[in-house]
């Protein structure tokens, strides 16, 4: 992957945008900085960055305007960065389309962490329409998606087919956080009340089936009041 990858850092305080920006820049990205969202509009527009990174709280406007704004034109990937226990923030902001969040306050290694996958999925966008991909591997984790088998160290895990279907959504946007509500209505169908009892379910029978400790699990990680991530090779 290219290290010369424009991140643009739309950030209020100048201590964290400096902190970030300096991060990245150390780490080989090219950054641009915004410190509103007026600011910010305007160099979504003329630079193009390669990824946005989002803090919610700007006091010109809300973030969620930015994100509605910059999703008419554009699928840049958007990594919202917000404040600890502001969970409807998030659910909303992806709901919305951003790509991500990071809460604060993160290390560098997790910002860095979510700014590969965003590209990952980015240029895997770009590359094709996601076509299915034939295969994902995480771990001892594989699934196979034309045969519609999940193995772990070569053991066939038997899944129910709506725990098939969990699993291969969360793989095939691995390393991206999917909220309940989407699970849900990907699984159940768009008519389905939001109720996260029947998925909380499901994932406690499939951690069951394919976690080592499933009170520790290793391949699908709860985001607390947003929704579920798999864990990407690399991590
Ligand atoms: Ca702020």
């Amino acid at each position: 992957m290219s290290n010369k990858n424009c991140i643009l850092i739309i950030e209020d305080e100048a201590t964290i945008r400096n902190f970030m920006s300096n991060s990245l820049t150390a780490n080989g990205y090219k950054t641009i900085t915004a410190k509103d969202g007026q600011q910010a509009l305007v160099m979504i527009s003329s630079y193009r960055p390669d990824v946005i990174l989002l803090d919610l709280g700007l006091p010109d406007m809300d973030g969620m305007n930015i994100i509605k704004s910059v999703r008419e034109w554009s699928l840049v990937p958007i990594i919202v960065v917000s404040a600890r226990g502001m969970e409807t923030d998030k659910v909303k902001a992806l709901d919305l389309g951003a790509d991500d969040y990071v809460t604060k306050p993160f290390g560098t290694s997790e910002l860095l962490a979510r700014i590969r996958s965003a590209l990952r999925h980015w240029q895997m966008r770009k590359d094709s329409n996601i076509a299915e991909m034939g295969s994902f591997k995480s771990g001892d984790l594989e699934i196979d998606f034309d045969k519609r088998r999940v193995t772990v160290r070569g053991e066939v895990v038997h899944l129910t087919q709506n725990e098939y279907k969990i699993v291969a959504i969360l793989s095939k946007y691995a390393g991206k956080v999917m909220t309940y509500d989407y699970i849900i209505k990907e699984i159940w169908g768009p008519y389905t009340k939001g109720d996260n009892q029947i998925l909380r379910v499901n994932m406690a029978n499939i951690r069951r089936k394919i976690e080592d400790n499933p009170s520790e699990p290793r391949y699908i990680i709860t985001e607390v009041g947003v929704g579920y991530r798999m864990t990407e090779e690399d991590e």
